[in-house]
């Protein structure tokens, strides 16, 4: 059997890798060794940022309404139990840093993890995508042409043969083992149990505060959906303990409550010391382990490895670019992840409760989500003097970074003109004549000092959304001088 990519692990990651390379054309197969979803959710907080690259593909208006508004500023108690009395508040996105700008088109979403995975899934599979559950992949080597992969599902062990093979095979990544890529960070933190159960809630829910620290029991949060998760330390619970633990910490007795299931968690910081080996790419949690704090490190974090690696992909099997160009995943989204972990310990929101603070700048969220910088070959202009992340007001088109949301016209922001292949932005008859014989779609768009352009400026937008580079003025030749900028940040074949 062959394919252009495989992929290799069906979680919120894979998923992800195989929708948006779907969504680009590319033939992509996916092997996920269990057979489905799995029935304890662990993430449940989707930024905006996420939103916006599932806008891009048609899936938004697919997602349940949130309860988390923009600014995914969940608030969290300490309490004797879900029903007595509250303490001090304290928050994942302080008040502070919740502002009034609009930086998206798309909010944030709570979703469980075993309801997002299924409608990235199907979607993925009705853009084309080749998904197998109950398929494990057995071994795997990688030769200067391709990968060759054993995988084996229901009958006989069979032979994958792909270009490209994308390892989102989880934290422990056998992938990553086998390549022998080492990893950086903090390491080892701690092991949780948790308890997954059902019980008439809602009520408790109602003043917006959805993640309980109860005193001398544990960490209780909801998925939303009637279902709840109480967080405890370490040790064997038989079920009349769990039962005491849960009643615990509601502080009532009287109510009817399911147990689903409990789980294992292994909570640890760590940064694989390469993204990529020859052929295979590591994304998602086989690439970054980050503690579930600071509002969604983990998956979205993963999810945007996904949408970074997606166009490259597509841009090198679909001939356009030069292999090289891949080299720009680890150059852009390894520093991400690094900025990520460093974040996560300067700043104590309560569940690093092993972690002590780390020195050094602490960066709004809103800049985290939205205001990463990209320093790579496939960006011209963006100097080792800058910040890792800023607010997009402050970048103000900075090539880099994302590139800045307004509204075009009721419900169609300037992200939306991009994604499908490369951009230019400017509003100049010049311009628009050197895009003529490039792969390069002009738009004219008007709020150009957003991407911080004078009337006769340009902004050169990639098929991810982010700004490659930019002229501020028009140049005598602009022809010459986009053809140049384009040709070089998308490794160009031409
Ligand atoms: C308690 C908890 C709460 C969290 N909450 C949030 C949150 O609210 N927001 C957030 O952003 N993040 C959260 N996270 C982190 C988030 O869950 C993870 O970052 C994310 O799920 C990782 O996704 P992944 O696809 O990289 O890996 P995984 O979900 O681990 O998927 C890897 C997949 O690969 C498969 N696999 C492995 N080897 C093979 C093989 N050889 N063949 C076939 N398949 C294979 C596995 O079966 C698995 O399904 C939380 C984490 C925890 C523990």
């Amino acid at each position: 059997m062959r394919t252009s990519v495989l992929v290799v692990g069906g979680g919120l990651a894979g998923t992800s890798a195989a929708l948006f390379l779907a969504w680009r054309g590319v033939d992509v197969v996916l092997v996920e060794k269990h057979p489905g979803s799995s029935p304890h959710p662990r993430a449940v907080g989707f930024t905006a940022r996420t939103g916006e690259m599932l806008r891009a593909v048609g899936l938004e208006a697919e997602l349940p309404a949130s309860r988390m508004a923009k600014g995914f500023g969940i608030r969290r108690v300490r309490v004797a139990s879900l029903v007595g009395e509250r303490f001090e508040e304290t928050f994942w996105t302080p008040p502070s840093e919740v502002s009034a700008t609009e930086y998206s088109p798309s909010t944030g979403v709570g979703v469980a993890q075993d309801r997002m995975e299924p409608l990235l899934r199907d979607k993925a599979r009705e853009l084309g995508a080749d998904i197998r559950m109950s398929t494990r992949m057995l071994e795997f080597a990688q030769d200067d042409d391709g990968v060759t992969a054993l995988v084996q599902g229901d009958g006989e062990p069979y032979e994958i043969r792909a270009d490209y093979l994308v390892a989102a095979d989880g934290h422990r990544s056998p992938v990553r083992e086998q390549l022998g890529i080492t990893r950086s960070g903090r390491g080892y933190m701690h092991t949780s149990r948790s308890v997954l159960f059902r019980a008439p809630l809602e009520e408790y829910l109602k003043d917006g505060i959805g993640q309980f620290i109860v005193d001398g029991v544990g960490f209780l949060t909801t998925y939303g959906d009637g279902r709840w998760v109480l967080m405890l330390d370490d040790r064997e619970y038989t079920e009349p303990e769990l039962r005491e633990k849960i009643v615990q910490a509601i502080g009532r007795d009287d109510l009817e409550i399911e147990i689903i299931t409990t789980g294992r968690w292994t909570i640890s910081a760590a940064v694989a010391d390469r993204f990529s080996q020859g052929r295979v790419f590591l994304a998602g949690d086989a690439a970054h382990t980050l503690p579930p704090s600071r509002g969604g490190f983990g998956a979205n974090v993963g999810i945007e490895d996904a949408h970074n690696l997606a166009w490259k992909l597509a841009a090198v099997l679909g001939g356009e670019s030069r292999p090289s160009l891949l080299d720009t995943y680890d150059a852009e989204r390894r520093p991400v992840a690094l900025l990520c972990h460093q974040q996560i310990f300067a700043r104590n929101d309560g569940h690093n409760r092993d972690g002590e603070l780390e020195d050094g700048p602490l960066i709004d969220n809103n800049a985290m989500h939205y205001g990463v910088l990209y320093r790579s070959a496939a960006v011209l202009g963006a100097g080792q003097d800058l910040p890792p992340a800023q607010l997009p007001e402050q970048w103000n088109g900075q090539p880099g970074t994302r590139a800045p949301h307004a509204w075009i016209e009721p419900g169609k922001s300037t992200l939306d003109l991009f994604q499908r292949g490369w951009v230019l932005v400017a509003d100049h008859p010049q311009w628009e004549e050197a895009t003529a014989d490039l792969a390069v779609r002009y738009e004219r768009v008007e709020q150009l000092e957003l991407f911080g352009l004078s009337a006769k400026g340009a902004s050169l937008i990639r098929p991810d959304g982010y700004i490659a580079w930019r002229s501020a003025d028009l140049p005598d030749d602009p022809r010459a001088a986009l053809e140049a900028a384009f040709s070089s940040a998308s490794a160009g074949t031409r």
